[in-house]
């Protein structure tokens, strides 16, 4: 066995490797970039090596800097985690050349399984059954388009280095082909650096069903049964579990079969996932192989007894697999969720910032929590915005699904938004409930994820005017007493006024008081609060009912959090307000930090609302962002290829009644 290895990653997943093998005494190695020199798996390690600045280009895809930081460290092996070099060819090579082991599967078989076009053709000769589709060299668009025509609608535009989710296009009808296609090859072309496509079949109301498989230096090969990753939105998995609900024993032994044969067609050793879409009949045919560990790899760990991670290591040591087939059993039901920085309500948009509070559920024997960050890390727009995974076990999936409601139920963080409130809807619809699956489910549950977002109650609104009066009074504007706007006046206190909005609601509350004792009018109500706020958290007495938790207040946004509910507002500063031109119909700004992609309309024309005028990337995905109403586009203040920061005016745009 090992006695040293270097994490080429960050995040949970960095952090999970290192927990096997600190548990199996081997000492870790973390490489991080600039963004990273605090983050959770550098303070794990045992060492750490800086690799480069924040942009994954410059620091995580860096082989040769990885390189150079095992042979600083004396390493004698990568774990490469997934994303960034895990499926890398090129990089396992260079590990082999450098006399490193590189845990995963031989480059061969990365290479050939590294491109879906390839791989389908590999399959086919391998007897592995396949969506009808075009898998070929040829790309001129008018005869991919012919192609498309004769699969028949819909079909799938599929990046063939694609992966994650993305360099995908649903297509309606022919005569959306060549747009979708001209995009789908610019994702492609930007996220993975090759626009080749392939265009399949679309399956209705698919399940997403993948085979774990492992092979080992010494001819073995085993699976360890099946994952049900059907529950996705963007074609990105939100949930998994494992068993597949309502699979029988004669389609595992098939799928298990059909996956073995795959990995064994690549000459496959190590952990690998063959994706399988299945047709509700039950008819699956084989998606792609991912040739490492898949995120969702804690579900079958939970119901096998098993550490997935050990298993790669003992086998990219030269020992046999630890567990014959026979000797493999699934226990019981577990499902995963993964908690995002992201918000639901605005399209899922990654949501960066500082985790100034994260409260997770605590571990035990039915709950595992797989995290990436602590309480006062940073999320970053340079990498993927998951937070944590919640991996929850239990003798019964209905079993499993309570833990897993409860779990969700304890996850609560300030400075950026999650996606906990989401994913607790989510396993809480019918469909979800019921085991109703297929990749559509978040879609058709639309209505009932929409967030009747929880409008505040009338001691919500007091508690909230409190903490605004009071953050806003106490910070000031500048420190000069004399730009504060609130109220102070010689003799006696006038009202502060608050104006407050959540969601569609806005009101202005007069705040009287202070120094622990205020009175808020609220219509015809006046609520007396009294206690204490601090500069992170509050202890204050509502109309008689003791109310605390932590807060935040940045620029506006009023964040807080007391038992089990959780507030955001934004404050109206009459001053500031004032300061800025109205509804602001000026400009088109950067929802997020991001790369400007394409330009999209001409300067100087006329547009109507929802015109597509930009194109930015942000975290690998591309965003069109859109006239918010007819106008003119006078002009572009960025370029295609330029960086972009949150906020930033991107295009100066004159509404038509402005
Ligand atoms: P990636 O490598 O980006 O993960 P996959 O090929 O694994 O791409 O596909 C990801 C998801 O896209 C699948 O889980 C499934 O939901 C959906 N998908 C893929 N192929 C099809 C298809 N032919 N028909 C319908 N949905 C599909």
């Amino acid at each position: 066995m090992f006695d040293k290895i270097l994490i080429a990653n960050r995040g949970e997943i960095a952090c999970r490797v290192i927990a096997t093998c600190h548990r199996l005494g081997i000492a870790t190695v973390a490489v991080y970039s600039d963004a990273d020199r605090d983050a959770r798996h550098v303070r794990l390690a045992d060492e750490a090596v800086r690799i480069g600045p924040a942009p994954a280009a410059d620091s995580y895809l860096r082989g040769e800097a990885i390189l150079e930081a095992a042979r600083r460290t004396g390493a004698q092996a990568i774990h490469p985690g997934y994303g960034f070099l895990s499926e890398n060819a090129g990089f396992a090579r260079a590990c082999a050349e450098a006399g490193i082991v590189f845990i995963g599967p031989p480059a061969s078989a990365i290479d050939a399984m590294g491109d879906k076009s390839a791989a389908k053709a590999l399959m086919q000769q391998a007897g592995v059954p396949l969506t009808p589709g075009y898998h070929g060299e040829r790309q001129e668009p008018a005869f991919l388009r012919a192609q498309a025509d004769a699969i028949g609608y819909p079909v799938l535009i599929k990046a063939s280095a694609g992966g994650g989710g993305k360099g995908m296009r649903r297509v309606e009808a022919s005569a959306d082909f060549e747009a979708a296609l001209a995009s789908c090859q610019r994702e492609a072309q930007s996220a993975f650096g090759n626009a080749h496509v392939l265009v399949e079949k679309y399956i209705e109301r698919p399940r997403h069903i993948e085979i774990q498989v492992f092979g080992d230096g010494h001819g073995n090969m085993v699976h360890l049964f099946e994952r049900d990753c059907s529950v996705q939105r963007r074609h990105q998995k939100v949930l998994e579990e494992a068993p597949a609900p309502g699979m029988s024993e004669a389609r595992r032994a098939a799928m298990g079969q059909a996956a073995i044969d795959a990995a064994r067609a690549v000459g496959y050793v190590g952990a690998g996932t063959v994706e399988f879409i299945a047709a509700p009949g039950g008819e699956f045919w084989f998606m792609e192989m991912n040739t490492r560990l898949q995120v969702e790899h804690p579900v079958t760990e939970m119901i096998t007894g098993t550490d997935l991670v050990e298993w790669q290591l003992r086998v990219a040591a030269g020992q046999p697999l630890p567990r014959t087939q026979a000797q493999l059993r699934i226990q019981g039901h577990a499902i995963e969720a993964r908690l995002y920085a992201e918000d639901a309500d605005r399209g899922f948009l990654p949501s960066t910032g500082r985790l100034h509070h994260l409260h997770l559920p605590a571990a035990g024997a039915h709950v595992r929590v797989d995290a990436g960050v602590e309480q006062g890390d940073a999320i970053t727009a340079y990498y993927d915005p998951m937070i944590a995974k919640l991996i929850v076990h239990d003798s019964t999936r209905e079993r499993a699904l309570q833990r897993l409601q409860q779990a969700l139920g304890h996850c609560r963080a300030l400075g950026v938004t999650t996606n906990a409130d989401f994913l607790r809807r989510l396993v809480m619809t019918p469909a979800f409930r019921d085991a109703d699956l297929d990749t559509a489910l978040i879609q058709r549950e639309h209505a009932a994820l929409e967030v009747a977002r929880h409008a505040p109650h009338a001691h919500d609104w007091a508690l909230a005017a409190v903490l605004a009066a009071s953050a806003t009074g106490t910070a000031g504007r500048g420190g000069s007493p004399w730009a504060l706007a609130d109220g102070w006046r010689l003799g006696t206190a006038a009202p502060r006024q608050v104006t407050l909005q959540a969601g569609p609601q806005r009101r202005t509350l007069p705040v009287h008081g202070g120094d622990g004792h205020w009175q808020v009018r609220l219509e015809d109500d006046t609520v007396v609060v009294t206690g204490t706020v601090g500069i992170d958290a509050f202890a204050l007495q509502v109309a008689g009912v003791l109310r605390r938790g932590p807060y935040l207040y940045q620029a506006g946004d009023l964040q807080l959090l007391a038992g089990a509910s959780a507030l955001r507002l934004t404050l109206h500063d009459p001053v500031a307000d004032a300061a800025q031109p109205g509804d602001d119909d000026s400009g088109l700004l950067a929802p997020m930090p991001g790369r400007v992609v394409a330009l999209l309309a001409e300067p100087g024309t006329r547009v109507a609302r929802g015109t597509p005028l930009l194109v930015i990337e942000a975290m690998k995905m591309e965003h069109t962002l859109q006239a918010h109403a007819d106008g003119v586009v006078e002009g572009y203040r960025v370029r295609s290829g330029d960086q972009v920061e949150d906020g930033a005016v991107l295009v100066d745009f004159q509404a038509a009644d402005a």
